[in-house]
């Protein structure tokens, strides 16, 4: 082999490692490796971590940004005076259910039980949406007893169409029966491993019956697992047109 051939044999060689190289790298910047901002959007506090608490752990361990977004903050009296803001037990509760998910909390705002879906208030959510810029969203399913379930439900929905289905979209079911209705789950997260984390951040909702509410929620988890083939599992409805498939499930662990 004449030396101008060996030298362009190696050149080519050279080219095809980098060739290689920027294909992976390329690849550990694109789904499902990147660092994904997720947003868990509920009515109250502690209605994420009944939902989807087990899924926000596994978010978590896989070293992805988590934020709990609680449209009200439980108070009792609204508006919420400034000693009744400092006392507010659900606020401390939150702060601590978010801690064992190792997720942040973030408040909307609203007053509990007094949900407003208006033109102001769908600006104002869809602000704080663009502001937090999500990869993956999730919301109350919309047919629900609530009304402050179905108020976030709309808000959230209205500012994924807003801001040009940007994001991942998924739907989650919280107290089925008394809450969510007809939930026909798309999708599954095995929460078998995650499953004490979510139970703790339920519990540290002291104040809201975790013994009754969470005996509940594991009913729902149990019988999705059947569902799925786990032993537990949480399940969502992904929106048709939802470009990515961003469950933790799907990510490269
Ligand atoms: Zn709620």
């Amino acid at each position: 082999m004449s030396i101008a051939r060996r030298d362009l044999l190696s050149r080519v060689a050279r080219l095809a490692g980098t060739a290689a190289l920027a294909r992976a790298t390329l690849g550990a910047q694109s789904p499902p490796g990147r660092k994904l901002k997720v947003i868990v959007t509920g009515g109250h506090p502690g209605d994420p971590e009944y939902g989807c608490g087990g899924t926000v752990a596994r978010y978590a361990d896989q070293g992805h940004d988590v934020a709990l977004l609680y449209l009200n903050r439980g108070e009792k009296t609204c508006p919420e005076t400034p000693a009744g803001a400092a006392s507010n037990v659900r606020v401390a509760e939150a702060a601590k259910a978010c801690e064992i998910l190792k997720a942040r909390s973030i408040f909307a705002g609203q007053c509990d039980g007094h949900a407003m879906v208006d033109e102001p208030h769908y600006r104002e959510f869809r602000d704080l949406i663009d502001a937090e810029r999500p990869d993956v969203l999730f919301t109350h399913w919309p047919i629900d007893g609530h009304r402050d379930h179905r108020a976030i439900s709309a808000l959230a929905y209205d500012a994924w169409l807003a801001t040009g289905k940007k994001f991942a979209f998924y739907y989650y079911e919280v107290s089925d029966g008394e809450d969510t209705l007809m939930f026909p789950p798309t999708d599954f997260v095995d929460i078998t491993a995650s499953e004490a984390r979510k139970r703790q951040a339920c519990y540290a909702h002291a104040s809201q019956a975790p013994d009754k509410f969470y005996a509940l929620q594991s009913q729902v988890t149990r019988f999705r697992g059947l569902e799925s083939g786990y032993t537990q599992a949480e399940a969502y409805v992904r929106h048709a047109q939802s470009r990515e498939r961003l469950l933790p499930s799907d990510l490269r662990p």
